[in-house]
């Protein structure tokens, strides 16, 4: 499976280095799947999509044959698909998805991260992981980088980016559809677009286009504004 082209190492003062040794039980994890699986990333995944980007969409973290196995967010398994569909559909991204890094899907105007940089045992990172990994999610909402619009995949990614501000979970809820003002951006929650969710039908592609448009709107009404006070 080609691999992005930062796979060797791709520490870069905001992104975890290859080897991050900071979460003992998810570093175990990682070196039974580079065992395991030579060919896959195995590694902390990197951010994707420009640095400058109005939106950041923050997942929970890599899925085990998904990211964690082609080293780029949301990339080769379900999730993706609805991600990345939905993206396109709204401007967000441009090309075609075809579950490779190499399948040439640019973002636009957008970037994703994940709450929690290495894939954990069964999809559940601890509170301690999500605590250590947002050294990595603060710098994704500093101040010289222009987000205006976040997407909270799910509650756990919700909760990690309140931390990031200071602020206390209790203090805006997570609830799908739910927006919430974070001063200098505003806060979307959605449901985490996992096969799980979608086939259970707590979330439907419906209900997640929603979001995205809502968020489409209100980016293309902050750019109206900053057009007018030109
Ligand atoms: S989850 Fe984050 S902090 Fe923990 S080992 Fe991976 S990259 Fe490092």
């Amino acid at each position: 499976m080609p691999l992005p082209a930062h796979a060797p190492g791709h520490a870069s003062g905001h992104e975890p280095d290859r080897d991050c040794p900071r979460c003992p039980r998810l570093v175990a994890f990682r070196e039974t799947w580079r065992a395991r699986q030579p060919g896959w990333f195995n590694a902390p995944v990197p951010s994707f999509g420009p640095d400058d980007a109005r939106l950041l969409i923050v997942g929970l973290a890599p899925g085990l044959q998904g990211a964690n196995a082609t080293g780029r967010p949301f990339t080769g398994d379900w999730a993706g698909d609805l991600l990345y569909a939905t993206l396109i559909e709204f401007g967000f991204a441009r090309g075609q998805y075809d579950e490779r890094p190499d399948d040439g899907l640019e973002l636009v105007d957008c970037r994703i991260t994940n709450a929690v940089r290495c894939v954990p045992p069964e999809n559940k990172p601890i509170g301690a992981e999500i605590a250590t990994c947002r050294d990595y999610l603060r710098p994704q909402l500093a101040a010289d980088r222009p987000v205006r619009a976040v997407v909270a995949l799910g509650r756990i990614a919700h909760d990690s980016l309140l931390a990031t501000l200071g602020r206390r979970a209790a203090s805006a809820p997570f609830g799908h559809g739910a927006v919430h003002d974070c001063g200098t951006f505003s806060l979307y929650d959605s449901y985490h677009c996992s096969r799980y969710n979608t086939n259970t039908r707590r979330l439907t592609p419906d209900m997640f286009r929603k979001v995205f448009a809502d968020v489409r709107r209100f980016i293309d009404r902050a750019d109206a504004g900053v057009r007018r006070s030109r």
